[in-house]
C-alpha cells in the first residue's frame, strides 16, 4: 500500500522492536483526550487508523499488549514503551499511533474526543470540530465519516 504519493506506509517505535506496515488508505487523525488515553500517552493520544486487512505487524519482538476493556487493547513496546496501536477487535480498523509513522506522512486531524476530560494545562483552540464524551458516544464517529468527502 502506498500513501498519497505512492510511497509504502511504515511506522513503529523508539528502538525498532516493533514495526508494522499499511497497505491500504489511512483514516484521518483522532485526538482523543480521555483520562485512559492521556495515561497511556503521557498527553492526548493522536491516532489514524487502518482496516485489519490493510494492516501487518511485520515486527513483533517488543510488542505488548495491555487489555484496556473487555473488547479493546492497546499495543505498545515492551523494550522501550512507545504507545502504538488500539484494537478494538478483529472487525474494527485498528487506531495507529500517528506519530508513529516513518516519516511525514500526508495525514489530517479531523476531531478532539473527549475533549471534557482534557488535562486543563493546555488549551484546544485549532479550530478542529471537538466532541465532548457524550457526543462522541452518541453518533461521533459516523457523523465524522458522514462528514469525510472520500
Ligand atoms: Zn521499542
Ligand atoms: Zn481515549
Amino acid at each position: 500500500m502506498t500513501d498519497r504519493s505512492g510511497n509504502s506506509i511504515e511506522g513503529g517505535c523508539i528502538c525498532g522492536a516493533v514495526r508494522y506496515r499499511v497497505s491500504g488508505q489511512l483514516a484521518d487523525v483522532i485526538a482523543c483526550h480521555c483520562r485512559e488515553c492521556r495515561r497511556m500517552s503521557g498527553h492526548y493520544y493522536a491516532a489514524t487508523a487502518a482496516s485489519q486487512e490493510a494492516f501487518e505487524i511485520t515486527e513483533t519482538s517488543g510488542l505488548a499488549w495491555f487489555g484496556s476493556s473487555k473488547s479493546s487493547r492497546r499495543g505498545f513496546c515492551r523494550v522501550c514503551g512507545s504507545s502504538l496501536f488500539f484494537d478494538h477487535g478483529p472487525n474494527e480498523p485498528v487506531g495507529i499511533a500517528a506519530g508513529s509513522i516513518d516519516g511525514k506522512p500526508t495525514l489530517k486531524l479531523a476531531a478532539h474526543i473527549y475533549v471534557d476530560e482534557a488535562g486543563d494545562y493546555y488549551a484546544i483552540d485549532d479550530n478542529v470540530e471537538q466532541f465532548d464524551s457524550l457526543r462522541w458516544r452518541n453518533g461521533g464517529w459516523d457523523k465524522l465519516r458522514h462528514d469525510d468527502p472520500r
